[in-house]
């Protein structure tokens, strides 16, 4: 089916309803209400990545973080939403075509595809470890966190088999914010006792958080300080920091290390490294670092009319010439601009060059626990002001004023102590582990310190 242009505007198709394509349709339906839009998504929603993990550890629950695209985009009559994966880019023609094989085209392509983990060729890491990119990643993750608690708790032999000890591979802010969220839970179920209460004798403080990273410092785009500040406040949390080390494989019950460790783990978290979503790869073009497209300064593909990358998707050069980091801000802020620049276009004017708004950069690390840069000069902020800025921002990026709310009033709860032992295991598969092929693991898995040498 190839679907037809027919109103009187000019037609612009944008692929991906993330920070930057959602955006991009919005700006561009409100600046120009001649311009009919096709927005097309795999998902039927956008879901907010920065707070995955929370959805991961169950802080929050997945209608916080995802918002229905059509509901979103409601009140703009010329911006039509459909699902669908794109699997091919006619980059001359403006043409896409799902995988289902509808085909839109566009007087303007809007290239918003995103990012997927980035795996670096590491063996048994696409098989085994649990990425944590998408809403689907971050609800498999909490039912495999549930899945090996109720393991544990049925049989506490489990735990000399790696039942209740969780890697993290990824010391940038996903990793780190994931550490310290897990830290906390513990913590807080040590504590305040909440989880012997569902479990009655769960020994939880043989729980163990690994956060492994191949650089030399946590949270590596921060300054020095935060970063000191950042492995501090995960030491005293509990987590066991592995700088300096590679992930060299993955098991489905371990993972090996650089310096030759083997920790037994049936939940390896991947938070390694990003590349641009597969759409890329069918585009026919030379791409740059980390599969992303090479944009000109204002956004727009070289050497194709009408084309235009943004996001996650794209390398933008900020003002000194390096490519931009891969921010939700950055395809916020692209996607507004796209949509000026296709304004100019339609108006005969000369499009104008990207100019980032660098409003900072920030990572929780658990309660009472963060660290903000502030503003292009990058103000330093840590600890408690530091954690309360982090919420209002993420607060108000959330898309739906409910969202907001419901967001605040988890947060809240759970600072004030509040722990949710309401969570339901789902997703019985995840319970489904074969714990016997695993001996190797266990004779060499010591009680508190289960991470052995090999050999
Ligand atoms: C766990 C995590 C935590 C993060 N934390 C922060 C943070 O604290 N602060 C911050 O600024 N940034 C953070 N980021 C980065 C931020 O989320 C991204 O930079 C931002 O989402 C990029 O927006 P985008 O629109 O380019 O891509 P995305 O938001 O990924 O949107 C891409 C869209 O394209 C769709 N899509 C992909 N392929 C296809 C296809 N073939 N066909 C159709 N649709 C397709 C996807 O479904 C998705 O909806 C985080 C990212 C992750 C993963």
């Amino acid at each position: 089916m190839t679907e037809s242009q027919t109103g009187s505007g000019k037609h612009v198709v944008i692929v991906g309803g993330g920070f930057a394509g959602l955006h991009c349709a919005r700006k561009l339906a409100a600046a120009d209400p001649d311009v009919r839009i096709t927005l097309i998504d795999k998902n039927n929603y956008q879901q907010f990545q920065p707070l995955l993990y929370q959805v991961a550890t169950a802080l929050l629950s997945p209608s916080n973080i995802a918002f229905n695209l059509r509901s979103v985009l409601m009140n703009h009559p010329r911006v039509d939403v459909k699902l669908g994966e794109v699997v091919s880019v006619d980059l001359s023609t403006h043409t896409v075509r799902t995988s289902h094989g509808h085909q839109y085209q566009g007087d303007f392509l809007v290239l918003a595809a995103g990012s997927q983990p980035n795996f670096f060729g590491t063996p048994g890491a696409v098989e085994h470890t649990y990425p944590l990119y998408s809403l689907h990643d971050a609800e498999l993750l909490r039912s495999r966190i549930l899945a090996m608690l109720e393991s544990a708790d049925a049989n506490h032999a489990l735990i000399d088999k790696g039942a209740l000890n969780f890697v993290i591979v990824g010391a940038g802010p996903t990793g780190t914010e994931m550490a310290g969220a897990f830290a906390d839970i513990l913590d807080s179920w040590k504590e305040r006792k909440a989880v012997h209460k569902a479990y009655k004798d769960l020994p939880l403080d043989r729980a163990q958080v690994f956060l492994v990273d191949a650089g030399h410092a946590v949270l590596g785009a921060f300054s020095e300080a935060a970063q000191r500040y950042a492995a501090r406040m995960l030491t005293q949390r509990g987590v066991q920091i592995r700088l300096g080390t590679t992930v060299t494989e993955v098991g489905s019950e371990h993972v090996t290390l650089s310096d030759g460790t083997r920790i037994p783990t049936h939940t390896v978290i991947w938070a390694g490294g990003l590349q641009a979503s597969s759409m890329s790869k069918s585009l026919g073009f030379k791409l740059g670092h980390g599969g992303r497209i090479d944009v000109q300064p204002d956004l727009t593909v070289p050497g194709q009319t009408g084309v235009y990358a943004l996001g996650d998707f794209a390398n933008i050069a900020g003002k000194d010439g390096r490519p931009l980091p891969q921010l939700a801000s950055v395809a916020e802020q692209s996607g507004k601009w796209c949509a000026q620049n296709i304004v100019r276009d339609l108006g005969g004017k000369p499009r104008k060059a990207f100019e980032y708004l660098d409003k900072g950069i920030m990572a929780m690390i658990g309660r009472n626990a963060a660290v903000a840069e502030v503003g292009e000069r990058r103000h330093e902020l840590e600890g408690a002001i530091a954690f309360a800025a982090w919420l209002g921002v993420h607060a108000a990026l959330l898309t739906s004023t409910i969202a907001k709310v419901e967001a605040f009033i988890e947060w809240a709860w759970w600072y004030f102590g509040g722990t949710r032992d309401d969570v339901v295991l789902d997703r019985t598969e995840e319970l489904k582990v074969d714990w016997n092929q695993d001996t190797e693991a266990m004779a060499s898995a010591a009680p508190s310190q289960s991470a052995g040498k090999a050999g």
